[in-house]
């Protein structure tokens, strides 16, 4: 598009006196990127101010394969597409490494005030959620403004919920003012938990998203072990309103109908493919995304995004006229949205090699323009990863936080000492349509998924190719919300 063609001249023009730069540094001994990292580095980082095929990576994946939740045939469809996208794009060592997901099936989803103004509610059931009778659960609602507003109620009257439809109704707010979406998934993924013990009939949950469209956003739920087991669905924003409105003014009674049903146990894959390293390949850095989605939308955004980052950022670095030190492997994992089996099964089959893992990098942030990376390594890498942030300025990728897990699926490595980063991005429209139906490829923004998956280029093919591993000490995991 002639638009784009009359910014790139400005930001190359941006990156050449970074590179000039470079060079000079590159002779004093201070430079902790040595000078051919440094150029390819360089060149990696400006591939991010043209077009990169990332955005082609999606649209196949969401139009050819299309809603991938674990355990169904979109899933398995998935498998065998991210594979034989591997091997065209002329990677090694493609495969699919089995695991075990959990499997659910959704079924029908209906909600609506009964009394005192019979309407419909908009509501999609939470993964992993029982169903209902057939004929649905009828029943007062009661409100709680989070999980903590429930213990206290229950702790003051022990029947405060039993009998009803606990809805929990804290609103999921944009930016640092309000409870976010960390903040607010532990209503959607332990609520029926927490309220079925207690007597509850169901529960429905705001929407922890964004959006005022009237979509439900679904995300999983989980049960006790042998605790009780409630339905549980998600309320859209919109609706959520009406049902506090309806509150305020007195009792409201609301029938659910939930048809959905926990299936057995099925198999998936992570699915792997390598650009082999040129002095030691059996040292490698990982780039990945999470290949399976929610079944509401096309997983464009989640993770549709994160694996083209990913396999975009090795194609880059497949393409650079010197390969990195190490094997940089994709791997787009199974099952994140519903237990990580995918994650933690990469740990389990690899685990015996974490100590040649030089660095792992997760993209699960949607299509936003990149800000930089979180990262967790030791202090030694700090000067070069300083360094390449550097370079990714000009792409608006060059801030760092130290600390992080990369993202949920390279989490498990954190424990074992692996190198973790996660690459930031603009989330502000992220949780608007974040596991809804919504979710498809035309909220995918191309220029900032380039600029995304040239700054993991960057950052990768520089952790690959420096000598060491720059391990941290072994240190205890930190729980991750979903
Ligand atoms: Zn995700």
């Amino acid at each position: 598009m002639t638009q784009r063609r009359r910014t790139r001249p400005t930001l190359l023009a941006l990156l050449l006196p970074l590179y000039a730069g470079g060079l000079a540094f590159a002779e004093g001994p201070a430079d902790p990127l040595p000078p051919e990292t440094r150029t390819a580095v360089v060149a990696l980082a400006a591939k991010g101010t043209g077009p990169t095929r990332a955005t082609e990576w999606v649209r196949r994946l969401t139009d050819e394969v299309g809603p991938r939740l674990a355990g169904s045939p979109g899933d398995r469809a998935a498998v065998a597409w991210g594979q034989a996208l591997l091997r065209e794009l002329g990677f090694v060592n493609v495969r699919a490494e089995e695991v075990a997901v959990t499997a659910w099936e959704r079924g029908v989803e209906t909600a609506e005030v009964v009394s005192p103004f019979p309407q419909r509610l908009v509501v999609t059931a939470l993964g992993g959620s029982v169903g209902t009778p057939a004929d649905g659960v009828t029943a007062p609602v009661v409100e709680m403004k989070t999980l903590q507003a429930l213990e206290e109620a229950v702790k003051a009257d022990p029947d405060a919920v039993r009998g009803k439809i606990v809805f929990f109704s804290r609103r999921t707010v944009k930016g640092e003012e309000g409870p976010g979406y960390g903040a607010n998934v532990p209503m959607r993924s332990t609520g029926a938990a927490k309220a079925g013990p207690h007597g509850a009939l169901a529960v429905l949950v705001r929407s922890v998203g964004t959006s005022t469209n009237r979509f439900a956003h679904t995300g999983s739920t989980n049960y006790a072990d042998g605790g009780p087991r409630i339905p549980a669905a998600a309320v859209s924003n919109a609706d959520a309103d009406l049902l506090e409105r309806l509150l305020a003014r007195g009792p409201v009674k609301v029938k659910v109908v939930l048809g959905c049903r926990p299936l057995p146990p099925a198999t998936s894959a992570n699915v792997i493919g390598e650009v082999t390293g040129r002095e030691t390949p059996d040292e490698v850095v990982v780039v990945s995304g999470h290949l399976d989605s929610w079944d509401l939308g096309t997983g464009a955004i989640d993770d549709g995004a994160g694996c083209a980052i990913a396999i975009e950022a090795a194609r880059l670095i497949a393409s650079a006229p010197r390969r990195p030190r190490r094997t940089i492997r994709v791997v787009l994992y199974a099952n994140e949205e519903s237990g990580l089996a995918g994650g933690k099964g990469y740990f389990v089959r690899h685990g015996a090699e974490m100590p040649k893992h030089a660095g792992a990098f997760e993209a699960d942030s949607g299509t936003g323009a990149p800000q930089g990376f979180s990262w967790n390594a030791a202090e030694t890498l700090e000067p070069a990863v300083a360094a390449v942030a550097k370079l990714l300025e000009p792409l608006g990728a060059g801030t760092l936080r130290k600390g992080g897990a990369g993202g949920a699926d390279t989490s498990p490595m954190l424990p074992a000492g692996v190198p973790l980063f996660g690459l930031r991005q603009e989330t502000g429209r992220y949780f608007d349509f974040h596991h809804t139906a919504d979710d498809t490829f035309d909220k995918i923004e191309s220029p900032s998924l380039d600029k995304a998956a040239a700054a993991v280029a960057a950052m990768a093919y520089a952790v690959a190719d420096l000598p060491g591993i720059h391990a941290r000490p072994a240190a205890p995991p930190e729980p991750k919300p979903r």
